[in-house]
């Protein structure tokens, strides 16, 4: 399988060349050339699969010859195996109609774990092959930032700096990320928002300094090797509610459009999804653009949801791409308009491309309240205020009631305990897996919300590649 950028003039590249690269050289996102296809046959065939199977399964037509199906596998059983629950993925049941797909189990509580266990090997695997090293950079809202030190933290051949908008994070979140003791993990607080944090990390790919003397690369969902391990439970849940014959929709709490696009790619790969739910918290320029075609930027508003605080969502380009007749060049144009402006209006095809499959739903501090409610008054399911949002999605879809709708629960309620308190009375206790995350040590440095810094910061104490 080869890869091209959706700006049109980076080179292709294989599975193993967009996993250590990350971000495309001419500043786009890698995709596949093609969507590969399934049969109804071959979905029908991955009921009662147990997780690492199905996901060697799904995933093979993008590895392509980079893994053999065995290594695939028993990476795949590596990480996996870290997860608290054997379905890795498991779907709960809220009615007739409403399902909730539990995508917390992991170490650190969050959906990314699901991704970035496996992308944390993947890099093991590829480094020793060419006996490089990689620099890390990566900005967090949050979520990524604990999911992706864990994933790496010790390993072979990598360091890793996270950047978080200081003040904007739980606690939880932050004692994830700032009280693992390994020798190549470093937290950075900056003054700003998380976009402010994400401009940065991409000037960093942009740096010629650095880039000329570390191989820098992303752990955000702008790695193709994430979306892909994501488009793995979408399936896993398909097939548990009667896909390929019986039709589900899924909703989505967003913010990069990392998680919904890999839902997209699940519905070009076969899977008969009826509706993708983009929910958005009151950040909701995707929510504008999808409904008016309206993708501008405002400034960040924090809620109870921090990992949804985004008015940039990068993965939105990926999409406009595939809708937009995959032309690189007319992409790079309108791109560009929004970097200056921070305003662009979707192409008539865009608009009409991505209708087919997608609608949107914004949620405010009210809304994700009663949806928290909903869940434990009617289900006696505590949820997230990040999955509410998805829930308020899903209770308020213009749907045919004969499809069931998936609501994704990407965080664990314990995660974001005081918002969940305030809505439902009810403090969620952290699992025991989390362990002593209150008694241990952080460390961190704080540095002012300017790239020159962090670049200093990051050329002092990264090693360069050979
Ligand atoms: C990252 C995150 C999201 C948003 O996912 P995207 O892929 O960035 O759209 C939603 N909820 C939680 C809990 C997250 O950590």
């Amino acid at each position: 399988m080869q890869y091209v950028s959706t700006r049109g003039s980076a080179p292709a590249l294989d599975f193993e060349g967009v996993t250590l690269a990350g971000l495309a050289t001419d500043g786009g996102l890698y995709l596949p050339a093609k969507w590969p296809r399934f049969g109804e046959d071959e979905i029908a065939a991955m009921a009662g699969l147990p997780y690492a199977e199905l996901a060697v399964k799904v995933m093979m037509p993008f590895v392509g010859n980079c893994l053999t199906e065995e290594k695939l596998l028993d990476l795949c059983q590596r990480a996996y195996g870290r997860f608290a629950h054997d379905a890795v993925t498991p779907l709960v049941q809220f009615n007739e109609r409403l399902w909730l797909l539990e995508l917390f189990h992991g170490p650190t509580l969050a959906f990314k774990d699901v991704a970035l266990q496996l992308l944390g090997r993947l890099f093991e695997e590829f480094l020793s092959r060419s006996d490089e090293r990689l620099t890390i950079v990566g900005a967090t809202s949050g979520d990524t930032g604990s999911a992706a030190i864990d994933a790496v933290a010790g390993r072979e051949r990598v360091d890793i700096f996270m950047l978080h908008p200081k003040g904007r994070v739980s606690d939880v979140q932050r004692r994830q990320m700032t009280t693992v003791k390994a020798p190549n993990v470093y937290n950075i607080a900056i003054d700003g928002s998380f976009d402010d944090a994400q401009a940065m990390v991409k000037r960093m790919f942009g740096d010629k300094e650095m880039t000329g003397r570390f191989h820098i690369s992303a752990v955000n969902s702008i790695n193709w090797a994430r979306l892909m391990a994501q488009v793995v439970y979408y399936f896993a849940a398909g097939v548990q509610l009667g896909a390929p014959r019986r039709k589900l929709a899924f909703s989505v709490p967003t913010g990069n459009f990392g998680d919904v696009f890999a839902g997209y790619v699940a519905a070009k790969m076969g899977l008969p999804i009826e509706r993708l739910i983009v929910a958005t918290n009151v950040n909701d320029i995707l929510h504008r653009a999808l409904r008016d075609g309206d993708y501008s930027a405002g400034e960040v508003t924090p809620t109870a949801a921090p990992s949804m605080d985004i008015q940039v969502s990068s993965n939105f380009e990926r999409l406009l791409f595939d809708c937009g007749a995959r032309d690189g060049a007319a992409l790079t144009a309108q791109m560009r308009e929004f970097d200056e402006t921070k305003a662009m209006r979707l192409t008539n095809a865009q608009r009409e491309g991505t209708a087919e499959l997608f609608t949107s739903a914004r949620a405010d501090a009210d809304d994700m309240a009663q949806a928290m409610r909903w869940a434990a008054e009617h289900c006696g399911e505590i949820i997230d205020p990040h999955t509410a949002i998805g829930l308020h999605g899903a209770l308020h879809a213009e749907l045919d009631p004969s499809i069931p709708i998936v609501t994704l629960a990407t965080a664990h309620p314990s995660k974001f305990r005081d918002a969940v308190e305030r809505s439902t009375g009810t403090r969620p206790t952290l699992p025991m897996r989390v362990g002593d995350l209150f008694e241990r040590e952080e460390s961190y440095v704080e540095l002012p919300g300017d790239y020159d810094a962090v670049a200093a910061y990051v050329a002092e104490h990264a090693t360069p590649n050979r």
